[in-house]
């Protein structure tokens, strides 16, 4: 792939033919797209229309370039068409898209997972992240016969109605829906908590302990922005559900396979009873997983009583796909991984820096995001009180220069293994501008 140094490949505006199909798009699908945040709506502008990506290269339908730094929002860890993984795809894609029955292709992908995370046993496949927090919850509540979970304020676990379920402060609220569609009997049982407060999880399984099913986590944020958990939040969320017979789950769709080559256990080693992976695990088709303590998983149908299934759950031409992601993803992969998101964030510091900007790199392990504000981001709430309103211009700035970063102040950044000094290149010519930009955007009342 060749790539214009100065970045003026990418430097085109010209977004006539995102423009059409977005219109077009927005005739037959609800606000153009299939999953809001592409929307743009928190930026403003034209969401881009991706024709084609390639290493770290993305190229929309107006042949304008970006340097991607989403990532198809986590899984392109090696980077975008990766040959071994093509080829993985294409080869098992010539002998059958779906069976409705096993294949070897779970197994080995099963085997390789289980081999990189300790503390899962046994693992089911499931197509989304949504489905594998969901049968997670549902199989803690068969497991325990206990109906309440308990989330943080700003943890995603995709869209399953529990799930949605967010208090948004700081003191623990019973059962909102933050969804019209939710209904407060689908909410009900769900506790929201802050993330990073230890003493409010403590409060609570104080008072209502022996209702409660599971605590779900992620096991660092990346949905509020990248928010790392405490030194020992983690291990104090396992130690406190283990002393009243709840199970921990810890959401690693994100985490997993990409903050190491065991996800953010391998940077904690809190070992959770259920974990949830996605994202990285099916080097970007639709697939996903949830695994755990041989004990509790045993319970799924058909073994237990638990229901839970997919027609198109392990599904071989995304089992081909995860598969070669992780055996590609070697240690030379993460190491390389995890130097470029040092790179990035020295790059984003200086320029914002530079620019005489309030802000801060929150970081947990590879996956960072860019929070306008001095202070500490530890939970939602400090997440919420930033400068977001400088986020816009930053990131119109960098798309007119071809770099691409995730379209929302509350979203992770993420790197792959295939940035090189030519992409490097291309942020750093367009970060001035950008900081820029950011140091002269004005709060709208
Ligand atoms: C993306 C994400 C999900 C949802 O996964 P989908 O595949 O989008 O349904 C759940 N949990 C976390 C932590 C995520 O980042």
């Amino acid at each position: 792939m060749r790539v214009d140094k100065s970045g003026a490949a990418g430097r085109s505006a010209a977004t006539r033919e995102s423009a059409r199909l977005f219109a077009e798009a927005s005739r037959v699908i609800p606000g153009g797209v299939n999953s809001p945040v592409r929307a743009f709506n928190s930026v403003g502008g034209t969401p881009r229309f991706i024709t084609k990506a390639s290493g770290y290269l993305l190229t929309d339908a107006d042949a304008n370039t970006y340097v991607d730094l989403v990532c198809s929002w986590g899984p392109m860890l090696l980077g975008h068409a990766h040959p071994a993984i093509v080829e993985a795809v294409q080869r098992v894609a010539a002998d059958g898209l779906s069976f409705g029955a096993p294949t070897p292709a779970e197994t080995e992908l099963a085997r390789e997972i289980i081999d990189r995370v300790a503390p899962v046993e046994l693992l089911r496949f499931v197509n989304s992240g949504t489905e594998a927090t969901m049968s997670a919850i549902r199989l803690a509540r068969g497991f325990t016969g206990r109906p309440k979970i308990v989330k943080f304020s700003g943890c995603y676990h995709g869209h399953s109605d529990a799930l949605l379920a967010d208090a948004g402060s700081g003191v623990a609220t019973l059962g909102l829906p933050s969804s019209p569609g939710v209904t407060g009997a689908a909410a009900a049982d769900t506790i929201v908590l802050p993330f990073n407060d230890v003493a409010a999880v403590e409060a609570l399984f104080a008072e209502h302990g022996d209702q409660i099913a599971c605590v779900i986590s992620e096991a660092a944020a990346g949905n509020m922005g990248t928010v790392a958990p405490a030194p020992g939040y983690n291990a104090a969320l396992r130690r406190i559900t283990a002393e009243h017979g709840a199970l921990l789950i810890l959401d690693e769709v994100m985490t997993g396979f990409r903050v190491s080559r065991s996800g953010w256990f391998g940077v904690d080693g809190v070992a959770a009873d259920l974990v949830t992976f996605g994202k990285v695990m099916s080097g970007g088709l639709p697939a996903a997983a949830f695994g755990g303590r041989a004990e509790v998983m045993q319970r799924l149908a058909p073994l237990g009583p638990v229901y839970q299934a997919g027609t198109l759950s392990g599904n071989p031409v995304a089992m081909a796909a995860g598969l070669a992601t992780l055996r590609a993803a070697d240690d030379a992969a993460y190491a390389t991984v995890d130097a470029n998101a040092d790179k990035l964030a020295d790059l984003l510091t200086s320029a914002l820096t530079e620019a005489s900007v309030a802000h801060r790199v929150s970081r947990a392990g590879n996956m960072l995001s860019v929070f306008f504000s001095d202070a500490p981001v530890t939970d939602y709430a400090s997440a919420k009180a930033t400068d977001t309103w400088r986020f816009p211009p930053f990131f119109h700035a960098l798309l007119a220069a071809g770099v691409y970063p995730p379209c929302s102040a509350y979203e992770t950044w993420f790197v792959s293994a295939a940035l090189d000094d030519n992409a490097f290149d291309r942020i750093a010519a367009a970060l001035p501008a950008a900081a820029k930009a950011a140091a002269e955007a004005e709060k709208l009342a």
